[in-house]
């Protein structure tokens, strides 16, 4: 989608820190971190939410899980407990809609997030 933010940093048309790529996957810092470590997952096909990901038929709803798992063991926080977040609405706070795990880590998490 031409007007899309997440779909422009995968075609790499706006920069970000990359940490990790699959071939149907890409991971980037978020540019507001909430915590030490704070990455998005994003499938390179565009899906508003992770409703409509959840409803690709092919695995990529797979591939994006696992995605995050690999972030998480790659930033050092697996093993310390890590949060993976799909805001998933407007009213769960969703501002960009194309769909993005949010990986979280590095520091006390509490429950509920608010
Ligand atoms: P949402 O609120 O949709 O769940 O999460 C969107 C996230 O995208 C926010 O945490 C926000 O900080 C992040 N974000 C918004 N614009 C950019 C950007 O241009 N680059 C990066 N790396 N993150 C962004
Ligand atoms: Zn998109």
């Amino acid at each position: 989608m031409s007007d899309c933010l997440f779909c422009k940093i995968v075609a790499k048309e706006i920069p970000a820190e990359i940490v990790h790529e699959t071939g149907r996957t890409l991971a980037f810092r978020d540019v507001n971190p909430q915590a030490p470590t704070h990455v998005l997952v994003v499938p390179k096909q565009h899906h508003p939410d992770a409703a409509a990901l959840a409803r690709a038929d092919d695995g990529l709803a797979d591939d994006v899980l696992v995605a995050a798992h690999a972030v998480a063991v790659q930033e050092g926080v697996a093993e310390g407990g890590y949060r993976v977040v799909f805001n998933t609405g407007p009213g769960a706070g969703q501002t960009v809609f194309h769909v993005h795990a949010h990986v979280l880590g590095g520091r006390p998490l509490t429950w509920p997030p608010g």
